[in-house]
């Protein structure tokens, strides 16, 4: 199974780059595809840093990147959060409200971001919400695809909680990879996490929980499309129930 993180798209490949000599001092980024340097550099990383403590990836990132890295989180619990404010206590995260949160959502975000002082960012679609509503097409991409390309403008690498046991598609997610869509290098901390690794750590950090967790809601985003799941069931059985839609689009 193809993810759509790719670990590093192949320099070599006709047309996906400029080589530095034609421009001088070459950027990072060009075309959608990495720089040689750049992505060379990511395939010694995403090798080194592969079965790394999330803190030694998050220590690499913050390092390397500085105010160019930024955290995404849905804040479906705080483990991500906590992990990288121990790192960097004023790294940039980004909370994308589509308007269709639960309030339950809503009053936990702000309730870990009092609880770490949190550099937040909220990020609001431009678009009323009775304009292509949850479930017509395109709100995805104007509820979040896009809200988080706004968010991510000028940033360097971006940060996320996805795990390889997400979904099939996330199988092969990378600790450090390139993100061909945003241009951006993506930082997955958590990849090699299961399900068991997260409940330990809020055990044993003893984080707050999202209301819901305590009413079946085990994988939680936007209110129309997160129902609750019986006790051993996949925890993203419960979003875009009775559909076959397994990603919004954020990963892609
Ligand atoms: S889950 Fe529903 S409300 Fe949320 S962004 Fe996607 S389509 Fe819109």
């Amino acid at each position: 199974m193809r993810t759509n993180v790719e670990h590093i798209v192949d320099p070599a490949l006709p047309g996906s780059l400029v080589p530095p000599a034609a421009t001088g001092s070459a950027p990072e980024v060009l075309s959608g595809s990495p720089s040689p340097e750049l992505a060379a550099e990511m395939r010694e990383v995403g090798e080194r840093l592969e079965g790394a403590e999330p803190a030694e990836v998050l220590s690499w990132a913050v390092e390397r990147f500085g105010d160019g890295l930024v955290l995404a989180s849905s804040f479906q619990d705080c483990v991500l959060v906590d992990l990288a404010v121990a790192v960097e206590p004023r790294i940039r995260v980004v909370f994308l409200d589509t308007g269709f949160h639960f309030p339950e959502t809503l009053a936990y975000l702000r309730r870990i971001e009092r609880r770490y002082g949190l550099n937040l960012l909220v990020v609001e679609p431009e678009l009323p919400p009775d304009v292509a509503p949850c479930g017509t097409p395109g709100c995805c991409q104007l509820r979040k695809v896009e809200p988080l390309s706004r968010a991510l403008a000028g940033a360097k690498a971006w940060v996320t909680g996805l795990k390889r046991v997400d979904t099939p598609e996330r199988a092969n997610a990378p600790v450090v990879g390139w993100d061909g869509t945003k241009r951006l290098v993506k930082v997955n901390p958590i990849a090699a996490w299961t399900e068991d690794d997260v409940e330990r750590y809020i055990v044993d950090r003893g984080l707050p929980r999202h209301p819901l967790s305590y009413v079946g809601y085990a994988s939680i985003g936007c209110a129309p499309t997160t129902s609750p799941v019986a006790e051993g069931d996949d925890p993203r059985a419960g979003r875009w129930r009775g559909s076959d839609k397994t990603e919004c689009g954020l990963h892609l």
